[in-house]
């Protein structure tokens, strides 16, 4: 399969004020230089703790957020380079699904209208060819044409996330970036959502990234994971390699503490000392020297590269490599 998305040195830096006298402008490195590609129809993990610039990744790709250098190419085209016109064009091939279901479908307006808005906008289809279409879609996330005079309030949390799959569905997207799509919801509606992704990726062509912060949630999901920490991605590979033979201590960190019902195939709890420094103040060399347990003298001073470790996993850390 051929890349859907290419993401080269991506950067997204926000100035922070240093105090008056303050002569060199300081920055949040909240994406640091990162490069991955997403190949068409996979399934594209990105994890990490809060703050590690998941999220942040996750808008940059859409331009929601504006990157401060890099690029996005997208089915052939930079996407950092497009006019506000040619995004607004763009923009219906790629869409997001929020985390909070809650706050990200306006109370004011019934489903029906939220659903038909980015297709007005768009201007597709006359009045008749849109009603069609979303009684389609209602039905597609399992909900019914009844659903469609109702508001955001009279739905579950499960419910309200279809919704807004649903309206990331509308445009008929290539890819769609789904920004902790079941970290709000109980567990047990957790894997239906997920469930109906997956079905909904086979049934329309679709790419995902799936952004989540932690590994347990992709398991199932992705066919391949990015591990990043502190703006960096310090990890990518196939999921078996990640899961089965984990490289980076962070991933390894992170691992040990997914659940694993099988005593043979669980690892060692690996406790983490210390939190996550401030992305405002990251730590020199290897951003994760601070809190490793392999840390070795050069770790503080050199940053080490992600590099093909073997095939289909990189890993950024001095353990491997030259
Ligand atoms: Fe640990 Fe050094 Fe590897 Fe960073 S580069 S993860 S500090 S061993
Ligand atoms: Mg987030």
């Amino acid at each position: 399969s051929e890349p859907l998305l290419q993401v080269e040195h991506l950067q997204k830096y926000y100035p922070i004020s240093k105090g008056f006298f303050s002569k060199s402008q300081q920055f949040v490195k909240a994406v640091d230089d990162i490069s991955f590609s997403v190949l068409k129809g996979e399934t594209f993990g990105l994890v990490g703790e809060s703050g590690c610039g998941k999220s942040t990744t996750g808008r940059s790709l859409l331009r929601l957020i504006e990157p401060s250098s890099g690029r996005v190419v997208f089915d052939g085209e930079d996407i950092t380079a497009l006019s506000t016109e040619q995004l607004r064009q763009k923009r219906r091939d790629m869409q997001i699904v929020f985390q909070d279901p809650f706050s990200s479908l306006d109370p004011r307006h019934t489903v029906q209208r939220i659903l038909e808005e980015p297709l007005i906008v768009h201007r597709i289809g006359n009045a008749e060819e849109r009603k069609k279409h979303i009684h389609r879609l209602i039905e597609v996330v399992g909900l019914t044409k009844v659903h469609l005079q109702r508001y955001p309030h009279q739905f579950s949390g499960g419910q309200r996330q279809r919704i807004g799959i649903a309206r990331a569905l509308s445009m008929q997207p290539k890819l769609i970036v789904a920004d902790e799509p079941v970290s709000a919801l109980d567990v047990s509606i957790q894997s239906q959502v997920i469930n109906l992704m997956q079905d909904l990726q086979s049934e329309f062509s679709l790419t995902y990234i799936f952004i989540a912060h932690d590994l347990s949630v992709v398991k199932h999901i992705c066919d391949r994971v990015a591990v990043m920490y502190l703006g960096r991605i310090v990890e990518i590979a196939d999921k078996e390699k990640l899961y089965a033979s984990p490289q980076h201590p962070y991933t390894k960190a992170l691992l040990s503490s997914v659940p694993e019902p099988d005593p043979d195939f669980r690892p060692e709890r690996i406790i983490l000392q210390g939190e996550v420094p401030s992305p405002a103040n990251a730590p020199a060399g290897c951003a994760f020297h601070t809190r490793c347990l392999e840390a070795m003298d050069m770790c503080k001073m050199n940053r080490p590269q992600l590099i093909e470790t073997e095939l289909g996993h990189q890993t950024a850390c001095h353990l491997f490599g030259e």
